[in-house]
């Protein structure tokens, strides 16, 4: 039996969209749409301190006016804690998380964290403690949990072979060694966005992720944690961002005009994504070349 595409758009509900989602969310429609496939809308609200409601609701109306559909009922990421719970213990009884007590400015302040292709690398510091040490800490102190990436790797028998399929890079080779030992659940949410999106790809079926490329780093990761849960591998696509007028990546936290102030200015939303679809930029903004 044929497979059926299924894509997905996942924000994060700590702000609201700008055009670089819509770009992002246009093209993870229309690629399942132009397949007869399934599109699927994820709200990725496990930072609780950080997600809102209002965001949400906002996701919903700014993704209805650029005339995108979505396939199913929306999952909520607060709602699978379950399952991310379940990922961390199946690793854990495994022996490939360790506790970590450090606080960013600990790792910060360390010589010895080396750098790596998404930031620092953590330095490893409480994957040396002694273990009477840890047990003593882990009972009266907030922690997150780490993979040991070291172990990981020799628990699927080394990276050779491991790959991923992306649409516009090719095949590519996962180097998780490079990304050091990245926490899996963290001290204020029960699972990171490593854990969480790739656990929920696979339950959701999707068969092909289509997002950013500044999410491609995190999927050498991704690939590892795919290897050691036994999940099915996607075929990827790491679209390019869209910019600014200067070429800069657009951020919430960088002043992006939210879609929701363009479409008070007068903006028409289903005029702005055909216009996304045909490589046009509003003036001010920039898209790739195809
Ligand atoms: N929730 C992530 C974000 O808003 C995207 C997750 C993904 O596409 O893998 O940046």
């Amino acid at each position: 039996m044929p497979v059926v595409m299924v894509t997905r758009f996942a924000p994060s509900p700590t702000g609201a969209l700008h055009l670089g989602h819509a770009f992002s969310a246009i093209q993870a429609h229309d690629r399942a749409r132009r397949e007869g496939g399934t599109f699927l809308l994820r709200i990725e609200d496990i930072d609780g301190t950080r997600s809102r409601p209002e965001h949400v609701q906002g996701i919903f109306d700014d993704l209805a006016r650029l005339g995108l559909t979505w396939d199913g009922p929306v999952i909520f990421q607060s709602a699978r804690l379950a399952a991310y719970e379940l990922a961390l213990s199946q690793l854990r009884e495994r022996g490939l998380l360790y506790p970590c007590f450090c606080t960013r400015a600990d790792i910060a302040a360390s010589s010895t964290a080396p750098h790596g292709p998404a930031g620092t690398v953590y330095p490893g510091t409480c994957r040396l403690l002694d273990p009477a040490i840890r047990q003593a800490r882990l009972a009266t102190e907030p922690h997150a949990w780490r993979i040991d990436m070291v172990r990981a790797v020799a628990a699927i028998g080394g990276v050779e072979g491991l790959v991923w399929r992306d649409e516009l890079a090719g095949v590519v080779p996962a180097d998780p060694l490079a990304h050091g030992d990245v926490v899996l659940g963290r001290k204020d949410a029960p699972a990171s966005y490593h854990l969480a999106v790739t656990v929920d790809d696979a339950a959701q079926g999707v068969t092909h992720i289509v997002r950013g490329v500044d999410l491609f780093e995190a999927t050498h990761v991704h690939r590892v944690l795919q290897a050691l849960l036994d999940l099915p591998v996607p075929v990827y696509r790491h679209h390019a961002l869209l910019t600014d007028a200067a070429g800069n990546r657009l951020a919430k936290r960088h002043g992006a005009p939210s879609l929701a102030s363009l479409y008070a200015a007068g903006q028409d939303g289903s005029v702005l994504a055909a216009m996304l679809r045909r490589g046009q930029a509003p003036p001010g903004f920039a898209l790739p070349p195809a």
